[in-house]
C-alpha cells in the first residue's frame, strides 16, 4: 500500500515558520478515526476498554484525545502514573503493568486506586507490605514460555522474555491471592511485539481464555477481565498489508464464544494496552535537508538525528520517508539519510531510493507517532524536539516545546558553575 503523508508541504512550511524543524507532528483526525474504529471492533464486548500504553507517547494532549473515547492509561513507572493522575485518570482508568517494580511504585499506584498487574509471584508479598493488605482486584501477567508460532512462522520467543509468570506460578499466585481475600481477578499477557497479522490477538485470546476457564474451574476464582495487552503492529513498510482491526475484533469474539461463553464466563471484559497501533501512523518526524555529501556514497544530512527517533539506529527499523512536495516524483536517487550524531548508526535510511533531494526540502518520516519522541535521548548534547498537533480544522498547536540548553543542564543547577553553563 502506498504510504501518504497526512500533511502537505505548504502546511509544513507554515508550521516551520513558527516552530523550526525538527519536530514531531501528530494528526488529530487520524487518531480519532483509528480509536473510534478500535472501539467499534470490540463493541460486542460490554466491558471492553483500551488502556493506552503511556510509554509509547507520553503526551497529555494526545492521551486526552484518547480519553474522550473511554481509554484508560497503561503505566509502567511512577512518572507515568503521575502523568495519568494529572490528566484525571484514577481507579479503574489506570492499569499498572510494570516489571521489576520498586515497592514505592506499588504503593503510589494503590493510592490512585489503579489496577496492579503483577509481573511475578514474589510481588504478592511486596504489594501486601507496601499497601498494608492486598487490593480487592488484582491481575497477574502470564508467560507460557516456548516459542509463539502462527502456523509455521515463529512470531516471537516468550521463553526468552523476562515478563510474566509460568503456568505453575500463575495457578499458585491465584490460589494465594484468593486465600488472602482478593475478589476480582484479571489475566494479562504480551507475547509478541509489532505483529502485522490479524491472527495474533485471536490466538493469544484462545490461550488466555482456556487458562481463565481452567483457573475458574480449579480454583473457583472470579475472573472479571482478560487483558490482551499490546502487540498489534503497524505496516512500517509500504509493501506490508496493515492489520484489519475489525477482523481482529471478530477473531477474538469467536474465541470468546467458543471458550468463555460455554464456561459460564460471558461477563468477562476484554482489555487491551495498545501503544503502537494507537498512534504510530498518526505521528511523523518532520526534518529538513541541510547538507548533501558526495563521498563513497550519496548522503543527505538532515536537522533531526537518532536522538529524535532512535528505532532505525537501534533496531535497524524501517521508517518510510516522503520528500514533501515531491510525492509523485520518480524515486531515482539512492541516498543514505543521516543525522548529526557522532555514531555511524545515525541514519534514518540506508541505500533508500528517493526523489532527488534539494537543500531545504522537508522530509516526512512516517510512523513515528509511537516509540518515537518518547525514546528520545540527549546523546551528543542533542536536545529533544517539539511536538505539534495538527488539528482536524487544519490549525496547529504546540503540545510540547523543544528542549533548551537549560533543560539539558538542569541537573547541574545545584552546582555553582550552572549560571556560567547557561549564560549563552
Ligand atoms: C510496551 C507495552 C505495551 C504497548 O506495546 P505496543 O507494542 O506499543 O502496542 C503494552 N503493555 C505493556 C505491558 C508494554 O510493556
Amino acid at each position: 500500500m502506498a504510504k501518504t503523508p497526512f500533511v502537505t508541504k505548504e502546511k509544513v512550511q507554515e508550521i516551520a515558520s513558527q516552530y523550526p524543524t525538527p519536530f514531531h507532528l501528530y494528526d488529530e483526525k487520524g487518531i480519532r478515526e483509528n480509536v473510534s474504529n478500535l472501539k467499534k471492533a470490540f463493541s460486542w464486548n460490554k466491558g471492553y476498554k483500551e488502556y493506552f500504553a503511556v510509554k509509547a507517547t507520553p503526551n497529555p494532549f494526545l492521551i486526552k484525545i484518547l480519553q474522550e473515547y473511554g481509554c484508560g492509561c497503561d503505566c509502567s513507572s511512577k512518572t507515568e502514573l503521575m502523568l495519568a493522575k494529572t490528566i484525571g485518570a484514577t481507579g479503574d482508568d489506570i492499569m499498572f503493568s510494570s516489571n521489576d517494580t520498586p515497592v514505592e511504585e506499588f504503593k503510589y499506584c494503590n493510592g490512585l486506586g489503579g489496577i496492579i498487574n503483577l509481573d511475578d509471584i514474589t510481588h504478592i508479598d511486596a504489594v501486601e507490605k507496601a499497601c498494608a493488605g492486598l487490593p480487592k482486584k488484582m491481575s497477574c501477567r502470564y508467560n507460557p514460555g516456548g516459542l509463539f508460532k502462527i502456523t509455521n512462522d515463529i512470531m516471537d520467543n516468550p521463553g526468552d522474555a523476562k515478563y510474566g509468570m509460568t503456568t505453575e506460578q500463575i495457578y499458585e499466585a491465584f490460589r494465594i491471592l484468593k486465600e488472602k481475600g482478593v475478589e476480582e481477578f484479571g489475566i494479562h499477557s504480551f507475547l509478541c511485539s509489532n505483529t502485522v497479522t490479524n491472527e495474533y490477538y485471536p490466538l493469544l485470546a484462545k490461550i488466555l481464555f482456556e487458562l481463565a476457564a481452567d483457573l475458574k474451574a480449579k480454583l473457583g476464582v472470579h475472573i472479571t477481565f482478560i487483558n490482551l495487552s499490546g502487540g498489534i503492529g503497524v505496516a512500517y513498510r509500504p509493501d506490508q498489508e496493515p492489520n484489519d482491526i475489525f477482523a481482529i475484533g471478530e477473531g477474538v469474539r469467536k474465541a470468546y464464544e467458543e471458550i468463555l461463553v460455554p464456561a459460564g464466563m460471558d461477563d468477562v471484559s476484554i482489555y487491551t494496552e495498545l501503544g503502537r497501533y494507537m498512534l504510530a501512523p498518526y505521528g511523523a518526524l518532520i526534518t529538513k535537508a541541510i547538507h548533501e555529501k558526495h563521498t563513497h556514497k550519496e548522503y543527505i544530512g538532515v536537522d533531526a538525528c537518532a536522538a529524535n527517533l532512535m528505532r532505525p539506529a537501534i533496531y535497524g527499523a524501517y521508517h518510510h520517508i516522503t520528500v514533501l512536495g515531491k510525492e509523485n516524483a520518480p524515486c531515482d536517487h539512492k541516498y543514505d539519510v543521516t543525522g548529526s550524531l557522532c555514531e555511524n548508526c545515525d541514519k534514518f535510511a540506508i541505500d533508500r531510493m528517493l526523489p532527488e533531494i534539494s537543500m531545504g526540502d522537508y522530509l516526512f518520516i512516517h510512523d513515528a507517532g509511537a516509540h518515537g519522541h518518547s525514546m528520545g535521548y540527549n546523546y551528543n548534547g542533542k536536545l529533544r524536539s517539539a511536538e505539534i498537533l495538527l488539528k482536524e480544522d487544519g490549525s496547529f498547536q504546540l503540545i510540547r516545546r523543544s528542549e533548551t540548553p537549560e533543560d539539558y543542564f538542569a541537573t547541574f543547577d545545584c552546582f555553582d558553575f550552572y549560571d556560567e553553563l547557561i549564560k549563552d
